[in-house]
């Protein structure tokens, strides 16, 4: 297993305290990582800060066969980095290998092609005998901060638009999950110059910390928590760094009497529940008006009984365990509370599985109400509730009424509506009948807590540069 971290191009064992990696499955150790010490993360900075002279010329055209090359390594090692992304986070070994790791290389593939298709104003004179342009520079060492959920794919949306667009990038994973991303770095250590992509090891504190304010840090780019985006702003705003924040979520999902409701009943199957529900855009707020709530309610409770839970490599597995025993136990926690509320209702689930891991089952929480706190605070596991609305107003109303800016979807046959609500729901993206749909060529990222900047797509690519104006007087 690779456990060494990236800098200055060479492979080098951690310095710091050393942390267990988890299998969350069983619960058991599968490796021993020593984080990198405080030298160890300003040496990566200062290389990633040294090569950027460098890599900042390099042309679109020729940063952009290095990105394919990763693709392409990604394709060859896809096996390998399903593998580990699995046993890491405990996800079914199938859905790692099938759904994930064709993006994460699809993402590479997108920012290859963008870089060379950068979009801007016309060069022109806006003051006689004066020509002025703007240029979309690279803004410098980017520092990248990623979740673990997706951790492969994670640090795919934070390499390939900072890389692409010439800066070059000191990448922390999480601590939780790091097996894909120290894979990786193997894998790009031949691909790029020097010190273009460094990768750093460890615990937000001892090591997210000093990276995200070190001096010679221009950008950073988190996927996490709003309290660790909070953090992150407010510890940077001395420096005045740019910073990129995709926070969390808690998605509401509006389900119209003349949707069609089977088909409902399987996207909230699927969306509420990929990946345990540890999706920030995961389907889990939903409102039913009342003409089908208690029929969807009761085809949900049935459908998500039947989803299988089990470890990687268990026959037709569809749902793993959360990521810790504490994550874990937190989400238990907000289950007992729930049940506490004598207007919800357990539809199906509602308790830890009795199994070795860190599983629990997956869980329909029916009766909620727009004041409870399973509607109104990211839960991040398999559990969805569901309140009953009477209007269209009355349910965007609700849908708006929260923090959380993230995603959102819509399920009705009425195209009108579908227009309407899609214009007034503020979040950073909705989804008409369908939910959780991400594709490269479209931008991720949200509003209000849930954050700012966008991953993925031309804007993706937009944030990690900056906006300059040359005048040539003629
Ligand atoms: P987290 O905030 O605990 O950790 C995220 C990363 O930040 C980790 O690598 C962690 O080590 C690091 N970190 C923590 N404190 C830091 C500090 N002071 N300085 C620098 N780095 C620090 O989040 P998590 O528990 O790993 O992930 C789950 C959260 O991420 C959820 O809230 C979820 O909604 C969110 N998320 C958002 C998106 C999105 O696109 N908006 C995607 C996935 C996950």
């Amino acid at each position: 297993m690779q456990t060494k971290l990236l800098i200055n191009g060479q492979l080098v064992a951690g310095e710091g305290a050393v942390q267990p990696v988890l299998n969350p499955s069983l619960g058991t150790t599968l490796v021993e990582i020593a984080e990198a010490s405080p030298a160890q993360v300003d040496a990566a900075v200062q290389a990633a800060d040294a090569a950027f002279d460098e890599w900042s010329q390099t042309t679109p055209g020729q940063r952009s066969a290095l990105l394919l090359q990763v693709a392409d390594a990604i394709d060859a090692h896809a096996e390998e980095l399903a593998r580990l992304e699995s046993q890491n986070c405990g996800k079914p070994y199938a859905a790692a290998l099938g759904d994930e790791l064709p993006a994460v290389a699809d993402v590479f593939r997108f920012f290859a092609g963008a870089v060379r298709c950068m979009p801007g104003s016309a060069a022109g004179e806006y003051l006689p005998g004066h020509t002025s342009m703007i240029r979309r520079d690279p803004v410098g060492v980017v520092a990248s901060i990623a979740p673990w959920n997706y951790p492969l794919m994670m640090a795919a949306w934070k390499l390939a638009p900072a890389l692409a667009a010439g800066n070059c990038v000191v990448l922390k994973p999480s601590e939780q999950t790091p097996l894909t991303a120290l894979k990786l770095a193997e894998l790009i250590a031949p691909i790029f110059p020097a010190g273009v992509v460094n990768l750093v090891f460890g615990r937000g504190p001892s090591v997210g910390q000093p990276l995200v304010t070190h001096p010679k840090v221009r950008m950073v780019s988190l996927t996490g928590s709003i309290p660790t985006g909070v953090n992150i702003v407010s510890s940077t705003a001395e420096t005045m760094k740019r910073t990129h924040m995709e926070l969390g979520g808690k998605a509401p999902v509006l389900i119209f009497d003349d949707a069609d409701i089977d088909a409902a009943v399987e996207g909230i199957r699927a969306f509420g529940f990929y990946n345990a529900g540890q999706d920030c855009t995961a389907a889990c707020r939903i409102y039913a008006q009342k003409g089908v709530y208690q029929q969807f309610v009761a085809k949900l409770g049935e459908a998500v009984g039947t989803l299988k839970l089990g470890t990687q490599d268990e026959d037709g597995v569809e749902l793993g365990p959360l990521i810790t025993a504490a994550h874990r136990d937190r989400v238990l926690g907000f289950l007992e509370r729930a049940k506490a509320v004598p207007h919800i209702r357990v539809v199906t689930g509602g308790q830890a599985a009795d199994r070795p891991g860190f599983f629990v089952e997956p869980t329909v929480l029916a009766g909620a109400r727009q004041d409870d706190e399973i509607v109104r605070r990211e839960v991040f596991g398999p559990v969805v509730s569901v309140t009953e609305f009477d209007t269209e107003e009355q349910a965007l109303a609700w849908a708006n009424d929260s923090d959380y800016g993230l995603a959102s979807s819509v399920w009705t046959a009425d195209v009108g509506r579908a227009h309407r609500l899609s214009a007034r729901l503020q979040y950073g993206c909705t989804w008409v009948n369908t939910h959780f749909m991400l594709v490269s060529e479209m931008p991720h990222g949200g509003m209000k807590l849930s954050g700012y900047g966008k991953d993925m797509s031309m804007y993706g690519l937009e944030d990690y540069t900056t906006i300059r104006h040359v005048m040539i007087k003629h």
